[in-house]
């Protein structure tokens, strides 16, 4: 197949869940490894998690004040004080093994372990706080402000079933448990590319026919939201022979390729001029607005995936979240892979192409009276000022033409991790 008759081999038309599935049926989780902690927040755990140790690992004092036999102070009051000898003191972390018998306290500070034969502990505010010798004017019942060994969790407990997201608690009990790394996939490296002769870097001057790179900047940004790496590389112009250069350089650090722009049936359509000819990527219409120009394949010799996404800002956002959200969160052993659909009655009637799955930009939010969301910044995928603007995106299906106010629409709330 030569060139220009590639560049014609569109197919499709597919439905957003076909092309969806095309795309997950060809990537798969990436290879789990043991991480520094820190590192995998936001990430599932590829093990189970069971405690080596009880939590608190030993038995240590709540309050600042005294370690006691709760015999010797039993009744203790303003009118009957009792006065014990104090026989040492153990603070936390500079304590040492001690051992109280009849009549004896240990000054204790919180954290502490218990000395041997106390069992409870008096505040020092219940005390004349006295150095020597301690004087009680308060009693406590046996074991009050006593941690117990084992109370939070038990040494062979499963704290973490294989596949709980790694969270800010979740790495606090792991770090307590004395892990510093723990097995999980990798981030997955995203390579981003826009194409556009028109392009050029934000903070540089434009020319009357140029406009900056938004897309790259917001796919990046989408990406890193999600949890992944983002390489976000500068604008490839429209020639093909400089396109697959610049592609081919960072094929290196891809776990997937993403590029946004020139795939639609007009002259100057890069990305498609030079993967088409290929043959292992495909060009597809996908019956959805905005983003009808889809393609999706693998490219080099480490078969690294490729999404392309038409060039509009919109079209580009929504394209990513539909196809390349689900793609990366099934690279991460992520799931749900999409974004869960939730209920929201509309504050106006919105209309919608027949055949097509459209996604209309809208702000989405909780009132008394329930969720509801509200179209908004115009139908436009050019329109990025428009989308900046909303919150959720309205999903408007394939058989559905119109909604009317107050129909209960599907949305996509944005930005909200699942
Ligand atoms: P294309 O898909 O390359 O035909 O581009 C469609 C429209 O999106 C054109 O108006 C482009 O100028 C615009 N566009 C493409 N890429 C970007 C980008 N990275 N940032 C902003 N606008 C873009
Ligand atoms: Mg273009």
């Amino acid at each position: 197949m030569d060139a220009a008759s590639a560049v014609d081999a569109t197919t499709g038309p597919y439905t957003v869940d076909e092309h969806l599935r095309r795309i997950l049926e060809s990537l798969g989780p990436l290879q789990p490894y043991d991480q520094p902690l820190l590192e995998t927040l936001g990430l599932p755990l590829c093990e189970e998690v069971a405690s080596p140790t009880d939590l608190p690992r030993f038995t240590n004092s709540a309050m600042d004040g005294y370690a006691v036999r709760q015999v010797d102070i039993d009744g203790a009051s303003d009118h009957r004080p009792v006065t014990l000898a104090v026989v040492g003191e153990s603070a936390a972390g500079t304590s040492r093994p001690f051992a109280i018998s009849p009549g004896a306290a240990v000054k204790i500070m919180t954290g502490a372990p218990m000395p041997t034969g106390a069992d409870t502990v008096v505040p020092i505010e219940a005390t004349d706080g006295g150095t020597a010798n301690v004087t009680i004017y308060e009693s406590r019942a046996v074991g009050q402000h006593v941690r117990p060994a084992g109370e939070d969790v038990r040494a062979g407990d499963v704290v973490f079933d294989e596949g709980t997201v790694i969270g800010p608690r979740e790495i606090g009990l792991l770090a307590s448990l004395g892990r510093s790394r723990v097995r999980a996939r990798p981030r997955p490296r995203v390579v981003i590319i826009s194409t556009g002769d028109e392009l050029r870097e934000p903070g540089t001057g434009l020319d009357f026919d140029s406009v900056h790179d938004g897309n790259s900047f917001m796919l990046a940004a989408s990406a890193r939201a999600l949890g992944a790496i983002a390489y976000r590389v500068g604008v490839a112009p429209d020639d093909p022979a400089e396109f697959t250069r610049m592609l081919s350089d960072q094929l290196v650090r891809a776990d997937l390729v993403v590029t946004s722009g020139g795939v639609s049936k007009g002259s100057y359509d890069v990305v498609k001029e030079a993967l088409s000819p290929l043959g292992s990527v495909d060009f597809v219409e996908v019956k959805m607005q905005p983003g009808k120009p889809q393609g999706f394949g693998i490219v080099g010799e480490e078969q690294t995936p490729i999404i392309t996404l038409p060039g509009n800002p919109v079209s580009a956002y929504v394209s990513f979240e539909v196809f390349v959200v689900p793609a990366l969160r099934r690279m991460m052993g992520l799931l749900p892979y999409r974004r869960p659909l939730v209920q929201a009655t509309l504050t106006t009637d919105v209309a919608s192409a027949a055949g097509k799955r459209q996604y209309l930009r809208g702000v989405f939010e909780v009132t008394e009276r329930g969720a509801r969301v509200t179209p908004v910044g115009g139908s436009g995928s050019h329109m990025i000022g428009g989308l900046a603007q909303a919150n959720a995106l309205i999903v408007v299906g394939e058989d559905e033409t119109a909604l009317n106010v107050g129909d209960v629409a599907k949305v996509l709330v944005l930005d909200r991790s699942f």
